[in-house]
């Protein structure tokens, strides 16, 4: 008889955003003249950047003529990107990180899930809360944890984000060996300075830790001072991995471009205390099961890094910064703390009340989607999420009705 992962059966029956979809089906069913406003799910609504919509289109071309034909491309990206990359995302910025120590894959969702494999089953694991829910189900289903009680995974160590620490966790105060950070933050809209930043990495230098460094939203980031990558940070090549995705910086949620970057120092211990290259095993398990992003789409990533894509780029995410803007200030007029909004396209709102409850009533009361905080863990309780990303003309009459109806 063939047996189930019985790990898969831990992870918590209805997913965050299947829930969401069938409250709002319910109430466009009783209400079906009422538009719905979505404000809920992190996806981006603006079209492609001209500059990457043209290189795609080129590079679709060159598929269609045998002289430029091309079939497998190398697994870790094409020259072009990987080198565009490396100088503009972090050479410029004064951190070291060369063009081979970048993997370009199909999503930063499936590089920051996949990480995990290549560490042991009994490492201790340290996830903040709230959180991108992807970094604790793909432990679930390694099997790195227990059940779920009262909305906590056993064998988990949580990093709390709550008003009493500013929503900025502390370090862990039993040694830990794998770190989860996101900033700017999904779902609570925060970032790091740099010595917050820096004591993440000394602990991890410590404990001979890794931090899995998500920085998927680094180009809403307005305040200068702000590290933009976790490579601004002395040590931290010794002790961080960082993902990067097009997915928000220039829409390409459905485009699918990301990449990971691995110092070649990096290095984690087997059982005998030898030292192993954390580059050289996920090159290895990397070129296993990834066969390289498609051609076109590594042309209209690398399009991101010319100046008419900087442009192009910087005025998108001007774009949902704006509809942050005028998010915060709303939700702020009408006596509610927010925080978020100014280097994040997200809103963390505090409610005060049940976060499901307040859901329904923004759903019920102005037609409007967000996404209840208690969804990315027990800390979200008590908050919600309005996300940036949609048209201006959806967000001003969204706050409208918000307005309107809450007052
Ligand atoms: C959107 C998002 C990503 C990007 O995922 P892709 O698979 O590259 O689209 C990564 N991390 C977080 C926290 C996100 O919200």
């Amino acid at each position: 008889m063939i047996h189930i992962n019985e790990n898969f059966l831990k992870l918590k029956a209805s997913y965050l955003f299947s829930d969401i979809a069938k409250r709002v089906a319910a109430y466009q069913a009783e209400n079906p003249d009422k538009t719905i406003i979505k404000l809920g799910i992190g996806d981006v609504t603006e079209p492609l950047p001209q500059a990457c919509l043209e290189a795609f289109h080129k590079a679709i071309d060159e598929m269609g003529n045998r002289d430029t034909f091309r079939g497998y491309g190398p697994e870790q990206g094409y020259p072009f990107l990987r080198e565009a990359i490396a100088q503009h995302d972090f050479q410029n910025r004064g951190a070291d990180v060369s063009p081979d120590e970048i993997f370009v894959s199909d999503g930063s969702k499936c590089d920051s899930g996949n990480f995990q494999e290549i560490f042991a089953d009994d490492i201790r694991i340290a996830i903040p809360d709230p959180v991108y829910p992807v970094y604790v189900d793909t432990n679930v289903m390694a099997g790195r944890t227990g059940q779920n009680i009262d909305e906590r995974y056993q064998n988990l160590v949580y990093l709390e984000a709550t008003k009493e620490n500013n929503y900025s966790p502390a370090l862990p105060t039993e040694p830990v060996d794998l770190i989860y950070l996101c900033y700017p933050n999904n779902p609570i809209g925060v970032t790091l300075n740099k010595e917050q930043l820096n004591a993440w990495v000394d602990y991890a230098k410590e404990n001979k830790a890794i931090i899995l460094y998500d920085a998927a939203y680094v180009s809403f980031i307005r305040d200068e001072a702000t590290p933009h990558s976790i490579y601004e940070i002395e040590g931290a090549r010794d002790v961080a991995v960082e993902f990067r995705s097009f997915s928000k910086t220039a829409g390409f949620t459905g485009t699918r471009c990301a990449f990971t970057v691995i110092p070649k120092e990096l290095k984690a211990w087997d059982k005998a205390g030898n030292e192993h290259s954390i580059h050289a095993l996920w090159n290895r398990r990397h070129s296993t099961k990834f066969n390289g992003v498609s051609y076109p789409i590594q042309r209209a990533a690398a399009a991101v890094y010319s100046p008419e894509g900087q442009l192009e780029t910087k005025q998108l995410t001007d774009f949902y910064l704006e509809n942050a803007k005028l998010i915060r200030d709303a939700m702020e007029k009408l006596g509610y703390s927010c925080i978020g909004g100014d280097n994040a396209p997200y809103i963390w709102i505090h409610t005060g009340t049940d976060s499901w409850e307040f859901f329904d009533k923004l759903l019920q009361k102005a037609g409007v989607v967000c996404t209840p905080g208690s969804g990315f863990g027990r800390c979200g309780e008590g908050y919600v999420r309005i996300s940036a990303f949609n048209s201006r003309e959806n967000v001003v009459t969204a706050l409208e009705r918000i307005t309107e109806s809450l007052s």
